[in-house]
């Protein structure tokens, strides 16, 4: 096995106080995750819903699971009962329906609002423009069972470290500026959730607390 206790200790040696890591387990067996899960780690992501599914049945209930992946709305009722945080919501429909299923389930689901910052098209999110304006027009004010935690981003795939931290830190600008304007008194809106295996690095140094970190724990991921 993949040495997944030496790298999470080494990845968690570079994080500075403050920042979470969730361990992307997604494609990695259950066998990885137990001996992440020894090692102490309890925040795990994923980003498939049937995987999940089944991971969430036959490992430690008081595991944390981050849902990072595309999210379907047809599929926000299977994850409902037990997700911990939604870090990919893209749209106001479906911040919506995860609404309406966490009510089923008397919850209150955790979210992050997934901004489209890199240069790629096939990646997801909102751009700066929709994120302010789902957050002016305020329905999400009358939504009770979804908290709105804070930021998630990818930065674009390049080895242009200068790009990537350009990127980082127009993320970090845009939660600050939606802090103040809507969450001034909101403890709860804190989260910045950038930084993958190839830049999380760098993502500390522009204002990340959270990064989701895979394939540097886990080793490659087999399709
Ligand atoms: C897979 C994935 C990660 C982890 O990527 P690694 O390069 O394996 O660290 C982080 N964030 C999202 C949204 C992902 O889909």
């Amino acid at each position: 096995m993949y040495d997944v206790k030496g790298n999470l200790r080494e990845v968690l040696g570079n994080l500075p106080a403050g920042v979470n890591l969730v361990a992307i387990s997604k494609f990695h067996p259950n066998e990885y995750i137990e001996a992440a899960y020894a090692e102490g780690q309890r925040i795990f992501g994923e980003s498939h819903e049937q995987e999940l599914a089944r991971k969430v049945e036959s490992l430690p209930k008081d595991i944390e699971w981050h849902f990072i992946g595309h999210l379907q709305t047809n599929k926000v009722k299977y994850i409902a009962p037990y997700i911990s945080m939604i870090e990919s919501v893209d749209s106001l429909k479906l911040l919506k329906e995860i609404n309406k299923q966490a009510a089923k389930h008397d919850r209150v689901v955790k979210v992050l609002l997934e901004l489209h910052i890199a240069e790629e098209e096939t990646k997801s999110g909102f751009s700066f423009d929709d994120c302010r304006e789902l957050l002016e027009a305020g329905e999400w004010r009358t939504m009770e069972h979804v908290q709105i935690c804070g930021i998630m981003m990818m930065a674009s795939n390049t080895d242009d470290e200068q790009q990537i931290a350009q990127e980082f830190d127009a993320a970090y600008a845009f939660f600050k500026e939606v802090k103040e304007k809507y969450f001034a008194d909101d403890d709860a809106f804190c989260e910045r959730s950038w930084g993958m295996s190839h830049d999380y690095r760098i993502a500390v140094k522009h204002g990340s607390n959270m990064v989701r970190v895979g394939t540097t724990i886990f080793g490659p991921r087999i399709y």
